[in-house]
């Protein structure tokens, strides 16, 4: 049988992992007993399994041959302090199964090897007996293993929970809302073929039994500039080509589809229809059951793959030019599906994408479009329909999942435990307003992620009536404001040039953006910077020094995304369809209604600020994410690579503050249950107080004043060597 071996210096001494995921420990009864000698191998060969132990702790390098050793032995979990390191295998390991989760029901953190399953029953834990809501977040690059993380903790909830008639339901619906959100939301991208391209907050609701008896998802900035254009080698969203491969053939020929996707044109900009690692056939299938677990019926199913149908037609739309230069439609075959599937006026829809109409003091003018105006409009008509189907999607999922009252008797007393999946920092070759928007919000993350740690840092201290030693720490707060603030923040600048009627444009919002932040430390132009410098920056870019790195942004198109704008008689027409779905997205109050609307960064900014409040009102943990390499391959691990993302994910910060006073705390009965055997006085049982037993202890120990503190219920250590000293002390 071939061992693995883990050496969990905190928890139980030698933990022996065979291939099969059986689990013993080295002192049990099973026979394996490992020395000495053989103990401190592992630990040589394992790395520690809390970061907080390394000795070298402000040493970047022992921070990663430590994820390092670990990654090699198939251990891809590992903490500082409570929060978890994750580092995708990118291969099936056999540590998901039922008897792992069960291995970590009930069980305090310490006494098994890191796990995400630790952290998802910890949360759970304190939902239940604190009763007081809880949030994980799961942060890191496109890549990592976000989705996967997130899917597996609903599992166990799923597996681990008490159920019943009613639970049994909600528990599918959480799991089967994801591959629709997926089918959706995600696509083939050159760092994941199933990237997931909006952001998603899902709070499962629990009640007083600590059953799963509702869900919430709340969805953020869906990509969609994705349904009509694709960089080489990626795809458009997972549905596209899901019905397409899998749809049934009476189907398509209502829908008017043919199943090759290389008719389409917004299929083939990236050119690779199929991707090796996806079946869109079987994941057809299992979309399909998922619609009707979440309550579609087939009306429904209609509407919803009319629409994806009418966005492939859309795409297929073309224009040629007439004497005047004014567009007309070529395509009258796609017109006609067109108005059969979004149930419109064919000649309504006809004339509204190669007409813009602007209502001026109260009078309609019309207006023709040239070529490259109506093949915008066409774009934009694509990506709102798509865009506002799937919110509306979000919207149904929310309605299946919500809770009812009368089937969920004590729904009142219900707590929440928040799963947060969003983007993680994005640094590309050429960067947009869309990474412009997610590395806003990983800014706004970082952000809570250190108040919180130190909050909770020094809550701790506190309550165990220990001194609060200050620590030192970069506070990104800064950077969100030189984004957020109001009138002098980049989107205040951005919005005001969106509203300005005249000769606004990309380039005119940077140089008002030059004039207003010229003199803030975390921004740059080409103006601004000095000689050396500026050979690096292009004349319509600006470079942000985010708490994670420098990421230089090209405004080119930053005023146009930011607007969002579609052309009225667009909406008009949209407003009359017959198409149920549609017909709810586009809202009739839109075109009467005076007040522009919100702009995409200040929506997005609102969303951020109110999941921030929704985040600071509940107990966090985290999960922070690693990509081992590029080549999304089993066993590879790039340490260039790997080295930018502990940056960046602040792990050092992180595991900095989290030793700024103590590495190791731990109760006094456990710390004394575990080395009671190391002095005679407290061994084999100590009567008295714990504390005392403790205290009793370490003298023996010969620890030395300035080694260890005694808090109320709890012994703090300062350095891991006077905790390893004791642990190699112990007789295995
Ligand atoms: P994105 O930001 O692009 O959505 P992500 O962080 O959500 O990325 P995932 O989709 O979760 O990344 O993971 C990418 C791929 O890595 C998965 O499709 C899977 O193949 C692999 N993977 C991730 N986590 C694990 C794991 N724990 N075990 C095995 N494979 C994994
Ligand atoms: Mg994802």
């Amino acid at each position: 049988m071939e061992l693995q071996i883990e050496y969990i210096p905190t928890g139980e001494i030698i933990r022996v992992v065979s291939q099969n995921g059986e689990c013993k420990t080295a002192a049990g009864s099973d026979g394996i007993r490992l020395t000495m000698e053989s103990a401190l191998t592992a630990r040589d060969r394992v790395g520690v399994q809390d970061f907080v132990l390394l000795e070298n702790f402000t040493s970047e390098a022992a921070f990663i041959e430590n994820l390092r050793k670990r990654f090699k032995e198939n251990l891809i979990y590992t903490y500082i302090g409570s929060v978890l390191v994750s580092v995708n295998p990118y291969k099936d390991l056999e540590i998901y199964s039922k008897q792992h989760m069960e291995r970590y029901r009930g069980v305090s953190f310490y006494e098994v090897s890191p796990h995400l399953y630790a952290i998802a029953d910890n949360s759970y834990r304190s939902l239940r007996i604190e009763r007081k809501d809880q949030c994980i977040l799961i942060s890191g690059e496109s890549g990592a293993g976000k989705t996967e993380a997130t899917k597996k903790i609903l599992q166990y909830y799923a597996v681990t929970c008490p159920a019943s008639d009613q639970v049994e339901t909600v528990k599918d619906r959480l799991l089967q809302s994801n591959p629709v959100l997926e089918a959706f939301g995600n696509a083939k991208t050159l760092r994941n073929d199933n990237s997931s391209r909006f952001g998603k907050y899902m709070d499962v609701q629990f009640d007083y039994k600590g059953a799963p008896v509702g869900g919430h998802i709340l969805n953020y900035l869906l990509e969609k500039s994705r349904v009509v254009h694709q960089n080489h080698g990626e795809r458009n969203f997972h549905i596209f080509y899901q019905l397409l491969e899998g749809g049934e053939d009476d189907l398509l020929r209502r829908l008017g589809l043919e199943k090759n996707p290389q008719q389409y044109h917004y299929l083939v900009k990236g050119q690779c229809a199929r991707v090796s690692s996806i079946s869109d056939k079987n994941d057809w299938k299992v979309v399909r059951r998922a619609l009707s677990v979440i309550n579609f019926n087939d009306n429904e199913v209609e509407d919803l793959l009319s629409i994806v149908a009418s966005v492939l037609h859309l795409g297929n739309v073309q224009f040629a030019a007439d004497e005047q230069g004014n567009a007309q439609v070529t395509t009258e075959n796609q017109i006609k599906y067109l108005a059969r599937l979004l149930g419109v006026e064919g000649s309504v829809l006809r004339e509204a994408l190669i007409h813009k109409t602007i209502i001026a003091k109260g009078e309609e003018l019309v207006s023709p479009l040239n070529l490259e105006q109506a093949a915008y409009a066409r774009d934009a008509l694509a990506k709102a329909v798509y865009g506002r189907t799937f919110s509306w999607l979000v919207n149904k999922i929310n309605k299946s999942l919500a809770y009812k009252e009368a089937e969920c008797p004590g729904w009142r007393s219900a707590t929440v435990l928040g799963l947060l999946d969003i983007y993680g920092f994005e640094v590309f070759q050429h960067n947009s307003f869309e990474q412009f928007c997610i590395n806003y919000c990983n800014e706004k993350l970082q952000q809570l992620f250190i108040e919180l740690t130190l909050k909770s840092e020094q809550e701790e201290y506190e309550s165990e009536g220990i001194a609060w030693e200050p620590v030192q720490y970069f506070n990104n707060k800064i950077i969100c404001d030189l984004v957020e603030e109001k009138f002098k923040g980049i989107i205040s600048i951005l919005d005001e040039e969106c509203l300005r009627p005249g000769d606004a444009t990309d380039m005119t919002f940077l140089e008002k953006l030059e004039e207003t932040v010229k003199n803030h430390p975390h921004f740059l132009t080409h103006k601004l910077a000095d000689q050396k410098t500026r050979k690096s920056l292009g004349r319509e870019e600006f470079r942000l020094l985010h708490y994670a790195g420098e990421v230089t942004y090209s405004v080119t198109g930053f005023l146009d995304k930011n607007n969002d704008l579609l052309f009225r008689n667009l909406k008009e027409t949209m407003c009359n369809s017959e198409n149920t779905i549609v017909n709810h997205c586009f809202e009739r109050t839109e075109l009467t209604d005076k007040k522009r609307p919100e702009t995409a960064a200040t929506q997005f900014k609102n969303s951020l600020s109110k999941l921030m409040e929704i985040l600071m009102s509940k107990e966090p943990s985290y999960i922070r994410c690693i990509k081992p390499n590029d080549a999304k391959q089993a066993g590879r691990f790039d340490e260039v690579l790997i080295r930018h993302q502990v940056k960046y994910l602040g792990l050092m910060e992180n595991l900095r503050v989290r030793r700024a006073g103590f590495a190791y705390r731990r109760k006094y009965e456990i710390f004394l249950q575990r080395y009671k055997s190391l002095c005679s006085e407290t061994w084999p049982t100590w009567e008295g107080r714990p504390h005392d037993g403790v205290a009793v202890l370490v003298k023996h120990l010969g620890y030395k004043q300035e080694e260890y503190k005694m808090g109320r219920t709890k012994i703090f250590i300062r350095f891991p060597k006077t905790l390893f000293a004791t642990e190699d002390a112990l007789e295995i």
